[in-house]
């Protein structure tokens, strides 16, 4: 592409972006549309010759985006709503355009030194001790895994030259409500579904420690190793927050990995009102946060924190001759730290996103939408009609219609309610099941949110189930 044209399509790219995000609000969230509508408007095979780039434009704009679930608008408020900052957005822009591969020092020298600095400045924020080497993944869900590929290593040191053939079997305990990516975790480093064992949740849908305490006990017992607890300091279906300091005394006490899953939860400790639920999460042996959840970054970048970070290297480090150089030894080797050998400039929107907003403009942001859920919260609990289910400790809130008909009936109720406000294209919203029970959840997480959606997207719902009887 000759430089006179990229000029005038990129311009033209950015513009599109700006009153893409001014206008948010314009567009649907979901859209209406079924499965394969998409697919059906592109051509079947690629093209033959070049297409010129306005029609690839167009057809972007005119195909893409009415198709598209828009997590950038103000109302998206399924899974943890996310949101792409303008400062991430520029950020991500630039690192295509350099296109480095941050391997080793030299494959990227300021990639892999920016990547060191954006991740102590995020440990900083965050209040855990320097101790905590950061690595940044695409996915929590790789994250997990390394820090449990670490566990295993220090669990079965004698797997690493052998396998796991012919040792006694382990176990990764994690609770009932954690993710599922610590129990895809745990089959792909080979220790089978048996090797992971939840453990019982109490009302506010937290692990409890004595059972952990059984569990373990009862496994030593058995003969198996003990590899690593994972604790969760924001769980996915309620935002709950498991009682880490408790856990890191069973963890120490047993000599067990403590793995700390604070992927969404986890730039809450920048506040300090809200430290108390992280406190001691700073005995874990590895920490993962996902900037591209709460913290304004756009997908993906995802922050591993280790404090045993030659344990991670250890289990992952093999430095073939191409790949060797002078520097080794004065510099890290981004490879050395999970399965991949090439990675993605993510620390440049990370860096930007912190410089950009500052640790006040973070601050600030979070705790606003700390307060939208707390109102939120407290306008469904002074219905009748509703209930809120679960303590809300975060910016999400789960809630239900209660009807007074039978569980079956009320479920259904509760997903005609999901399926109107989706449908509806006003906002977006995802559900869980608590205790056998349907729950709505609205995850408030979107920079662009502010108390107006929220609340109206609460009017619709109220108005939309009154309606239904
Ligand atoms: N941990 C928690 C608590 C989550 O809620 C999620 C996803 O929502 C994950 C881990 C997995 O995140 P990722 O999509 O980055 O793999």
């Amino acid at each position: 592409m000759p430089p006179d044209e990229f000029r005038q399509h990129a311009v033209q790219a950015v513009e599109w972006i700006t009153e893409f995000l001014e206008q948010s609000e314009a567009t649907r969230v979901f859209p209406s549309i079924r499965p394969g509508d998409i697919a059906a408007a592109i051509p079947g095979a690629p093209p033959d010759g070049p297409e010129p780039m306005e029609a690839l434009l167009e057809d972007f704009r005119s195909i893409i985006v009415p198709g598209m679930n828009h997590w950038n608008h103000p109302s998206f408020f399924g899974y943890f709503s996310v949101s792409a900052s303008g400062p991430g957005i520029i950020g991500e822009l630039l690192a295509s355009a350099l296109n480095v591969n941050a391997m080793v020092w030299r494959s990227a020298p300021a990639a892999a030194e920016l990547e060191d600095v954006a991740t102590d400045w995020l440990r900083q924020l965050l209040g855990l001790p320097d101790a905590f080497e950061g690595v940044i993944n695409d996915t929590a869900s790789s994250s997990t895994m390394y820090a449990l590929a670490a566990a295993r290593e220090v669990t079965w040191p004698e797997a690493h030259s052998s396998g796991l053939f012919g040792l006694p079997r382990g176990r990764v305990y994690a609770s009932e409500h954690a993710h599922s990516s610590v129990e895809k975790g745990v089959l792909a480093l080979g220790l089978g579904q048996e090797g992971y064992r939840t453990i019982a949740s109490d009302d506010g849908f937290a692990m409890k420690p004595d059972e952990l305490e059984a569990a373990i006990e009862d496994d030593l017992n058995d003969g198996l190793r003990p590899c690593a607890i994972v604790a969760t300091l924001g769980t996915t279906s309620t935002a709950s927050v498991d009682p880490i300091r408790s856990i890191a005394a069973i963890a120490e006490r047993h000599g067990i990995w403590l793995h700390v899953d604070a992927a969404y939860g986890g730039p809450v400790a920048m506040l300090p009102e809200e430290r108390r639920w992280f406190d001691g999460w700073e005995r874990a042996d590895s920490i993962v946060v996902n900037p591209h959840k709460w913290l304004f970054t756009p997908i993906d970048c995802s922050v591993l924190f280790c404090r045993r970070p030659a344990i991670l290297r250890q289990a992952f480090s093999i430095v073939p001759e191409y790949l060797r150089s002078s520097e080794q030894a004065e510099s890290r080797s981004l490879m050395d730290y999970g399965i991949s050998l090439g990675r993605r400039f993510r620390a440049l929107k990370l860096w930007f996103v912190l410089r950009y907003f500052g640790r006040q403009g973070l601050v600030d942001r979070i705790r606003e939408h700390l307060r939208i859920a707390s109102e939120l919260s407290d306008a469904i609990a002074a219905d009748d009609g509703w209930e809120v289910c679960a303590p809300v400790h975060m910016g999400l809130v789960t809630f239900r219609r209660i009807t007074g008909a039978s569980a079956e009936e009320e479920d259904r109720a509760n997903h005609a309610i999901l399926e109107a406000v989706n449908s509806s294209g006003l906002a977006f919203m995802t559900h869980t099941v608590l205790d056998g029970r349907v729950v709505l959840r609205l995850a408030i997480g979107n920079i662009r949110t502010t108390e107006q959606h929220v609340m109206q997207t609460w009017s619709f719902l109220r108005n939309f189930a009154n309606e239904m009887h």
